[in-house]
């Protein structure tokens, strides 16, 4: 939070507030649906509601939106929770909205009793028509005119599981021809027979979203309660239930959902992708959730940061996943170790250097003193990257080439002296020749070379799987193109290499490891590796490879 930036619309509110002394502290809250896995739209209204607590001086709590008993599950739950303390956010108080169906139902009851609720005993469809349209008002039923005394009646019965699902709901009555077509009586409580996954079977009537979250909020004394645009409708009966069940007033705020180039965001879509195969689960590094984020090596500080960049908008649009990938970068950049791998290697073998000699290299582990420095070992035979040799070098070829000189990172000059191929015409060996004068750091040959490539021993380099990413989708808005947004996912997105060459300090390598392969990108250990495989993920390349692509349209 620095102190230049201005307050975006939400922190004015509050600031204003706080001024007219409306509340002593401020106290927000993140209400997933436990459907599914937090993805990077999350981790947006994330920030910003922990953020807005942090900043204020106030807390945030982490209500679980679980009034649909179907689609929740607890391993969403754990998941959820998993995510935000990755973020680094730490919640005030963990409740759920299945902890207030008691109350919420009592706050029902108070409704019918005020004579502002009625059970409905029309189907889906005769509701639906009796709704009206935009332009055209809604109809009365007959329903809406039961004495408070049957209505009480039925609805206890409905909670008794006196009816069977969809026999009856509870609608507010408001006015049919309201303007605000979700004024027109909405539904707030119905009938489902179902297993919860906190409740049992304690309950066979669930309030519905707009019943249950407004209400939420005022029980937990939420002071602002910031959601996405698609809610602005919404508000007016937010504040109209507040007003009339007489509660504390809790106030709604609208901002605009994070929509990201190459991916999808709907839990529901993402679901899709899971049980398709598209995806491996829901943390293959090529989903936008954050536990695939996580397991792809990006930093939780990059992501608060790209939250962070783009601000809190009013109006809808895109955000550029090459904005969240720079923000990753300059964290990488700052903490990744530098090693060396060989993605696609071919042997380099040094023909003046001695038999069964290894040198011991010193190397840095990065631009910053303080990540210290390592040992290299260096021998007779070694790996090279095969796209760092040109049997016919083009024009301004400065990596190697049949009489050419190159440095080998850390380490000498090397010259090509000729190269051997099979009989598919595959390169197999490199010989060279080396300058004993040329070490890096007491090079004394007076031979300067312009082109540096990476290496490793063979005879301690240390074989490893990589997976390299790319995005999921091949055009920018997957939901803007005709037909199933399924059809633009990118055929390879996911390029697996098996034999790849690392050098041996790799095998040290955790979790949390933060890696730059020298001019390859920057990679982490993935989950999958096993002590006798490692696998490592790309966690993006060195340079934005799309960005070209982009200018170019
Ligand atoms: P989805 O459609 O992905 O299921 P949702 O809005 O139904 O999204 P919830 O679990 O209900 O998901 O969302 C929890 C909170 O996160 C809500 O306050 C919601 O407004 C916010 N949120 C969800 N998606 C985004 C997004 N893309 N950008 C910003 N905030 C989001
Ligand atoms: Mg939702």
């Amino acid at each position: 939070m620095s102190e230049e930036k201005s307050l975006n619309f939400i922190e004015d509110i509050i600031e204003e507030d706080l001024r007219a002394g409306k509340y002593k502290s401020i106290l927000t809250r993140f209400p997933p649906e436990p459907n599914g896995y937090l993805h990077i739209g999350h981790a947006k209204a994330i920030c910003l509601n922990f953020g807005l607590g942090l900043k204020y001086g106030g807390k945030t709590n982490l209500r679980f939106d679980d009034t649909n008993p179907v689609t929740e599950e607890t391993e969403y739950v754990d998941s959820i929770k998993d995510d935000i303390k990755w973020l680094g956010f730490t919640w005030a108080e963990e409740l759920y909205t299945s902890d207030y169906f008691g109350k919420l139902y009592e706050f029902a009851v108070d409704l019918i009793k005020k004579d502002l609720a009625y059970v409905d005993d029309s189907t889906a469809e005769e509701i639906a028509a009796m709704k009206g349209t935009p332009t055209e008002p809604g109809k009365d039923n007959l329903y809406r005119s039961r004495s408070i005394e049957e209505n009480l009646q039925i609805f206890t019965d409905m909670k008794d599981g006196k009816y069977k699902d969809g026999k009856k709901v509870l609608r507010a009555k408001i006015d049919m021809k309201h303007t605000n077509m979700l004024m027109r009586d909405p539904i707030i409580y119905r009938i489902k027979h179902a297993h919860h996954h906190r409740t049992g079977n304690d309950w066979c009537i669930y309030p519905m979203y707009d019943f249950a979250h407004g209400q939420s909020d005022s029980i937990e004394n939420i002071t602002h309660s910031v959601c996405t645009l698609e809610f602005i409708p919404h508000r007016e009966l937010y504040d109209w239930l507040i007003e009339k069940l007489e509660i504390f007033p809790s106030h709604q705020y609208e901002f605009a959902r994070l929509n990201m180039t190459y991916t999808v965001m709907s839990k529901r879509k993402l679901l899709q992708l899971v049980n398709d195969g598209h995806v491996k689960g829901w943390d293959d590094p090529r989903m936008p959730t954050l536990s695939a984020f996580r397991r792809k090596g990006y930093t939780p500080e990059s992501i608060r940061t790209f939250c962070d960049k783009i601000g809190v908008a009013k109006r809808e649009n895109f955000i550029d996943l090459s904005l969240l990938e720079f923000c990753l970068r300059e964290d990488l950049n700052q903490r990744a170790l530098r090693v060396m791998a060989v993605l696609d290697p071919v042997k380099l073998i040094i023909s003046n250097y001695d038999d069964g000699k290894t040198e011991e290299l010193i190397s840095e582990n990065g631009p910053d003193e303080a990540m210290g420095k390592r040992v290299l070992t260096f021998g007779k035979e070694l790996y090279i990257e095969r796209e760092d040799f040109m049997e016919e070098p083009a024009k301004k070829w400065f990596r190697l080439a049949p009489g050419a000189m190159v440095r080998l990172k850390s380490a000498y000059i090397v010259k090509c002296e000729s190269f051997i191929k099979d009989n598919s015409g595959k390169i197999t060996d490199i010989h060279c020749t080396y300058i004993p004068e040329s070490k890096s750091g007491s090079d004394s040959s007076g031979i300067s070379v312009k082109g540096t490539i990476h290496w490793v021993n063979a005879a301690t380099a240390v074989t490893a799987e990589v997976r390299l990413y790319d995005r999921l989708f091949t055009v920018e808005n997957p939901l803007g193109e005709e037909g199933d947004f399924k059809d633009t996912i990118n055929p390879n997105s996911l390029d697996i290499i098996k034999n790849a060459m690392v050098e041996p300090s790799l095998k040290d390598a955790t979790a949390e490891s933060r890696y730059q392969f020298i001019r390859k990108g920057y990679f982490c250990l993935d989950k999958d590796s096993t002590p006798g495989k490692m696998v490592f993920n790309r966690t993006v390349t060195l340079k934005d490879a799309w960005a070209k692509e982009v200018k170019k349209k």
